[in-house]
């Protein structure tokens, strides 16, 4: 440490005594112990073991000074059962409950509660396009036991009443009905999507009033240390979430200063205040040389989760949790003649181009360029049309992805005025920052600045609708491609089997998922779509038409849809029609059905191009996921990032 970092440390212990003593104490505070409850009564299913010690640690939680937690079991050990139990453990409550979900998983969760609870709980669904919502008083809204809203619309109501809107020269506010109500307990499922406490979903999650605060995250927190710092502060897990004046006793855990950079509390500057989370913690961790800083620094961390988190792994409770055995493969070929000339003109112009940026040693410069031609190529592998009928989707007033030409799927907007789908430009960003340049815009080149928690820009569903592929292909006279036929193949065998087998079929790209409905309905499939121009009643219905009806066989996703928070058990066969880099994105879509209440055996199925980008990403894959074995920190960001040598890798195979 320098002098100078001693002198200010020494400031802060003198304001702050607190500080010298609290992690001592936080370690001599008692532990919950590990116990079973009773299985609760008036829940319709039985508990597993782990999931009844779950609910007997989150009840004796709320007793501590705490108050609240984080419950990060693994995704698909019951999260949603447990934290219904929670409600149902001290039902009626005098004030409701408020559940934040993803808007994907409003309705599922919602329906869940009924599930679980046989209809006791009156819940109501928070979201604009509610007719029994509009005009509800906060009178009226308190008397449900669970009111359930999605992170983008409570962020809408807080926007309102914080910012408002303009009217020709006004400026109108509107008061938010749920933050007026002191609730009873706040729940945020899949927590995370706070985990920038600076933006606008995270501000209107802070600004909530409860007695008892729940987050629900899968994500393991090692992973991302600034983002749990983010939850502490939701948790209200104090004095470790803090902000502290260096030079008066001020302390405060959700730091707004005026627009003169000063303390609305104190009046000290800014950059008087720091955090002891980010100074002791994240810091050290981040980025410390010292293996001894760093070390003392996790044990620091696990001090506060040992408190405040409960975090179980499938693979400990495999027993209790019943799930039946799964299985991948890898289903590989090489391209059909019609494909192959083309599909090779392609691959030879985009090696070129990018041989052309290597020799120049301007790679890093053409980023967002080298991403686009990874497109192509892996669109290529799919079906030629995705490249060859692309262009028509401009001039039907949709808006279209800059990276990756399709109609936009839950599209936002950068600050330079272009739009993407949100999960394309998140990972393009994210995989930029692997090969340590800063993203600039694929269209217009300027450095890409981009809000990922905005609101969807809201589009004509008529005119979305109108612009599937299908309508720009004379369809009479369309060959289909390899992939299809594989997946078409490999769909056919399933049948052929007693019983029919419900799949699951997972793209990034919507063309190729449209192209696939049409082939299949062809050839006789039951089929339903789920994709991101959805609203979250659609999605739900959707969701519902595939588990409910015996002769739909086929459940069309896009990736870019919000996938992860899907519970499809009724499916046991999962297509992974496109395989990307991150190997993390596929172990997420194998969980959508091997999951607690599989009762079939499940196969997760690769599609494969052999000797094209794509047998390239699943040998890279693989390298990922080797190199991340075994260590805890920063993996998921080791496996989004996509670096100059992988990118060589893509293109040249070596
Ligand atoms: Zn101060
Ligand atoms: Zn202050
Ligand atoms: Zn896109
Ligand atoms: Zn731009």
């Amino acid at each position: 440490m320098s002098r100078r970092a001693i002198r200010e440390r020494k400031k802060l212990e003198q304001a702050h005594p607190g500080i010298l003593t609290m992690w001592e104490e936080l370690e001599k505070s008692d532990k919950i112990e590990t116990k079973q409850a009773k299985q609760p009564e008036c829940i319709s299913r039985k508990l597993k073991s782990f999931q009844l010690e779950g609910l007997n640690w989150m009840m004796q939680q709320e007793k501590t000074k705490y108050r609240g937690g984080l419950l990060g079991d693994e995704m698909g050990m019951g999260k949603t059962i447990q934290a219904v139990s929670l409600i149902m453990s001290d039902y009626p409550a005098p004030k409701p409950t408020l559940v934040v979900v993803p808007p994907v998983a409003l309705m599922q969760w919602s329906n869940e509660i009924k599930d679980y609870t046989d209809g006791k709980l009156k819940v109501i669904v928070f979201h604009g396009q509610n007719s029994k919502v509009k005009g509800m008083s906060v009178k009226e809204l308190q008397k449900h036991d669970v009111i359930m809203i999605s992170y983008n619309s409570l962020e809408s109501l807080y926007r309102k009443e914080t910012k408002g809107w303009t009217r020709g020269d006004d400026i109108i506010k509107e008061d938010s009905p749920i933050h007026a109500i002191d609730f009873h307990r706040l729940i945020l499922d899949e927590a995370h999507s706070i985990k920038q406490r600076t933006t606008g979903v995270a501000r209107a999650c802070f600004a909530l009033k409860g007695m008892y605060k729940w987050c629900l995250s899968g994500t393991p927190v090692q992973n991302r240390i600034g983002e749990f710092f983010s939850l502490l502060r939701f948790l209200e897990v104090r004095p470790f979430a803090d902000y502290f004046c260096k030079r008066c006793s001020c302390s405060q855990l959700h730091w707004n200063p005026g627009s003169d950079h000063k303390c609305e509390q104190c009046n000290h500057a800014q950059m008087e205040h720091v955090s002891v989370f980010n100074q002791e913690i994240l810091n050290p961790i981040t980025t410390s040389d010292s293996p001894e800083l760093r070390r003392a620094a996790m044990d620091k961390l696990h001090l506060i989760t040992s408190r405040v988190m409960l975090r179980r792994m499938k693979r400990d409770h495999t027993a209790s949790m019943e799930l039946p055995p799964k299985e991948i493969v890898l289903h590989n070929e090489f391209f059909g003649e019609i494909e192959r000339d083309f599909s090779s003109s392609i691959m030879t112009n985009t090696t070129r181009q990018f041989d052309t940026y290597v020799s120049r040693g301007v790679m890093l410069n053409n980023y967002a360029n080298i991403f686009g031609l990874i497109m192509q190529m892996r669109q290529v592998a799919n079906h030629p049309d995705l490249i060859l009928k692309k262009n028509a989707a401009e001039g039907q007033n949709v808006l279209v992805c800059n990276i990756c030409d399709e109609p936009a799927e839950e599209a936002i907007r950068s600050k330079c005025k272009h739009e993407f789908c949100r999960s394309c430009v998140k990972n393009y960003v994210k995989s930029c920052e692997g090969a340590g340049g800063d993203p600039d815009c694929p269209r217009c080149h300027l450095p890409l600045s981009i809000d990922f928690d905005q609101p969807d820009i809201e589009q004509d569903e008529e005119l979305v609708k109108k612009s599937s592929i299908i309508n720009r292909i004379r369809m009479e006279n369309w060959t289909s491609s390899t992939k299809i036929e594989m997946l078409v193949y490999d769909l056919y065998k399933l049948r052929s089997k007693k019983q029919t087998l419900k799949s699951i079929v997972f793209s990034q790209f919507t063309s190729m998922l449209q192209l696939i409905e049409w082939r299949l309905r062809r050839a006789g499939f039951n089929t339903v779509m789920l994709d991101g121009s959805m609203t979250p009643i659609q999605r739900q219905r959707s969701i519902e038409y595939f588990m409910t009806n015996p002769d739909v066989e086929v459940f069309l996703v896009s990736l870019k849809a919000g996938g992860v928070a899907l519970n499809l058990t009724e499916a046991s066969r999962v297509f992974i029609v496109d395989p990307w880099w991150n190997p993390a994105a596929e172990w997420q879509s194998a969980d959508r059905c091997h999951r607690i209440g599989q009762k079939r055996p499940c196969v997760i199925t690769r599609l494969c191009i052999e000797d094209s980008v794509e047998s390239r990403m699943v040998m890279l894959q693989e390298k990922k996921a080797n190199m991340i074995n075994g260590t805890i920190n920063n993996d998921k960001v080791a496996m989004e990032k996509l670096t100059p040598e992988d990118m060589q890798f893509l293109f040249r195979g070596s």
